[in-house]
């Protein structure tokens, strides 16, 4: 075979930016290899942007640390040997394992995980929910407890539907506040800005502004026209101060079909700027300022995210954001937050559930269930405590719970009380290493794609279909075609059956590819065609975000009820907290927040030498006069301790951290004995998660990874 070049379209999964790529492939007679990839600049939201983890896309392909056969896993720890096995075989022992969890003690013993990269499989998104419910398992959690629930709860309770997210008009607002978020890292989360860089500039290009709170100064912070700190969990109290304003100096214009208005008032009644400044370290003044500026701008935006969601009150602090943008008549206004309407439209069609809230609880610590998930925060007392219910089996699905939710090293120990445990997923990692058989799906690269997910949060209506790039090897299988087999498998095996009826449309819908699924989906919205997508592979533009209210409201009344009684009430145990802050007694105690970096992803892509080479970045970041207090030396080993751990790790003086806080990034802690790899994969650093603490929840059941009390001393 001749050596010849080729170009192919492709979509970057890595991160919710969705970024169109364009690849350059060799092929030849010693296989296929990419050559180059870039960023599409034929690509209608993306525009050709491209960040460096876009380029390890190619390093996920050909990493030979990837799993491409299943495997099962033979002794334990770290004398464990992974033994490779056919799909046949990988396939059954899985099937044998859930099924005899659920035969022996009940549906609620086997328990799922199902981590972030879901979202950003078709193939997950059509058959893994499927999968799921085919279990009927009261046991499932997802890394959405871990930094998004909030969001979620929220949009629920306002708008009629978990994911009816309003996302900001960033290409038209002239004020994009911004709490607790790194776009210029992450462009973006539960808003899909690709490009953030660019369009910051664009905004400034046109006299807008962007002004940042967070206990950091980001990459974002030092892009942006102010920044301030905030002490790490009383944005809340910063947030409800500017409603606070808002009424106060009758800066209010709701529009019609918004109610409890004045509920909302009487609230936030007695949380003033004044009071916020004592416990935020805000000035009273930069919030009252803050306020007139952006309910006077022509077209303002207030966007909060992983630094508002993963706290105490997050969802105070979401609900605050709303109540800022519909107050000000922002909310369905150009240059203000909108609705999407995208070519599939998951909401409106509810193809995703609306939601619901308290249908059950869990069982060990009595906390309600949101959309059908119990928060992640009890997954480890739920193995662990013996009884009725408690979970003997697991099936986690592209995820690592161990690195990346709360106490994860307690929940690595618990794994290994199972019964029984499979991973789908393409690494051994923390979690993995756990399972008893892995099967590895294919990867981005080698399946077709549609964003079902992350159009409908896009800053930009546009639609896009990509084929795969490569075929996928021989005896591959798509993590769809996985999910059939073990869904169809294991209620084969099932003592207690579904209707012959309701089993042959279980295969019968399972068994239709993705595809397949989109092609009637998009001929349903009628917005545009897979035959224009197949046509189109860069993407077809549906037009900037417009107005849709009140018809896209997914509320029974089509109206706004502002003031939800769940969160309202939770404005009290806000209250207490910072009062009990405000009189405890000064220690030595530091506020704990994580970060994340733009060549980092989550838990995972640290084996890429591409992204982990330069400077290291696994640091403990404190501010200089922190460390002085202390007597610690920049770059020396310390001991940080929380209520359900300590780690030690290497410290690093910066300015750029609010006083009296600490930040380690998330992701981090790759303990991996007992498994080989290729790559230098000692990445080093430690887990955030060996120090953040299962019992700190908001009242959605969101982890409150950040603002964790810890002590740091010389190690
Ligand atoms: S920003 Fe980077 S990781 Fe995210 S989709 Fe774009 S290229 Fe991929």
């Amino acid at each position: 075979m001749e050596t010849r070049e080729r170009r192919a379209l492709a979509a970057c999964n890595l991160c919710e930016a969705i970024c169109g790529l364009e690849l350059t492939i060799r092929e030849g007679p010693d296989g296929a290899e990419v050559t180059s990839v870039r960023g599409n600049a034929e690509d209608p939201l993306s525009r050709g942007h491209i960040c460096p983890k876009g380029v390890a896309l190619a390093d996920v392909y050909s990493d030979p640390d990837r799993l491409r056969r299943p495997v099962r896993r033979v002794g334990e720890g770290a004398d464990a040997e992974w033994v490779e096995i056919s799909w046949d075989e990988a396939l059954d022992r899985t099937a044998d394992g859930l099924a005899a969890a659920i035969n022996t003690h009940g549906r609620d013993a086997l328990g799922i995980y199902l981590g972030n990269p879901n979202a950003h499989s078709l193939g997950a998104q059509t058959h893994g929910v499927r999968m799921l419910k085919s279990f009927r398992t009261r046991n499932k959690f997802s890394a959405t407890s871990v930094d998004q629930l909030p969001h979620q709860y929220v949009a629920w309770q306002l708008y009629g539907h978990q994911l009816l997210i309003p996302i900001a008009d960033l290409d038209r607002t002239s004020y994009f506040l911004v709490f607790g978020a790194n776009p210029m890292a992450s462009n973006g989360s539960l808003m899909t800005v690709p490009d953030f860089p660019g369009r910051l500039r664009e905004l400034r290009a046109r006299g807008g502004r962007m002004v940042v709170f967070d206990p950091r100064r980001t990459e974002t912070a030092k892009a942006a026209d102010e920044h301030h700190f905030v002490r790490p969990a009383t944005d809340a109290a910063v947030l409800l101060s500017m409603l606070h304003v808002l009424f106060e100096e009758d800066l209010t214009d709701p529009p019609p079909y918004v109610r409890g208005t004045e509920s909302v008032r009487l609230a936030v009644a007695d949380f003033t700027p004044e009071h916020a400044a004592t416990v935020s370290g805000v000035p009273a003044e930069v919030i009252r300022r803050t306020t007139r500026d952006f309910a006077a701008a022509d077209g303002a935006a207030a966007y909060g995210r992983m630094g508002l969601s993963t706290q105490g009150f997050g969802s105070i602090c979401q609900w605050a954001i709303q109540c800022l943008n519909l107050l000000t008549g922002n909310f369905d206004r150009e240059g203000g937050v909108l609705f999407t309407e995208p070519a599939v439209d998951i909401v409106g069609k509810t193809i995703v559930g609306r939601g619901h809230h308290d249908a059950w609880r869990s069982r060990v610590r009595g906390l309600p269930e949101f959309g059908g998930e119990l928060p992640v925060s009890t997954l480890r007392e739920e193995i662990q405590t013996p009884g009725e219910g408690q979970i003997r089996a697991m099936l986690t699905v592209a995820g690592n719970p161990v690195l990346s939710t709360p106490d994860g090293r307690r929940l690595g120990e618990a794994l290994d009380g199972l019964d029984f445990m499979a991973a789908v997923d393409i690494y051994l990692n923390e979690t993995t290493r756990h399972a008893d058989v892995v099967l590895p799906p294919t990867t981005a690269l080698e399946r077709d794609q549609y964003d079902l997910v992350f159009h409908a949060l896009a800053v930009r209506n546009t639609a896009r279909y990509t084929r795969a790039v490569f075929e996928p090897a021989a005896g591959a299988m798509h993590d769809w075609e996985i999910f059939r087999e073990i869904a169809l498998r294991t209620s084969a095996r099932l003592q207690q059956r579904k209707p012959l009826r309701k089993r042959l449309m279980d295969r019968a819908a399972l068994t239709v590819s993705p595809t397949t699924l989109i092609t009637s989906l998009l001929a349903l919205g009628r917005r545009t065609s897979m035959r224009a997508l197949r046509a189109q592979p860069e993407g077809i533009d549906l037009g900037p975000l417009r107005p849709t209210m009140p018809g896209r409201l997914q509320t029974r009344d089509r109206l706004i009820h502002l003031a939800p009684d769940r969160v309202v009430a939770d404005l009290a145990r806000l209250r207490r907290t910072l009062d009990e802050q405000a009189a405890a007694p000064e220690g030595d105690e530091l506020l704990l927040i994580g970060r994340r970096h733009q060549r980092d992803n989550n838990s995972w892509m640290h084996n890429s030498p591409r992204l982990t080479k330069g400077k290291p970045r696994h640091h403990l970041l404190m501010h200089p006069e922190d460390l002085a207090s202390r007597g610690l030396v920049d770059g020396e080993p310390v001991q940080v301790v929380s209520r359900v751990g300590k780690v030690t790790t290497e410290v690093r003086a910066t300015e750029d951290m609010m006083p009296g806080v600490v930040s380690l990034p998330h992701g981090y802690g790759h303990q991996l004995e007992g498994v080989r790899l290729t790559h230098a994969t000692t990445v080093a650093g430690v887990s955030v998660n060996d120090l953040t603490d299962p019992e700190r929840l908001d009242v959605s059941g969101n982890a409150a990874l950040n603002g964790v009390p810890v002590r740091v001393s010389g190690a």
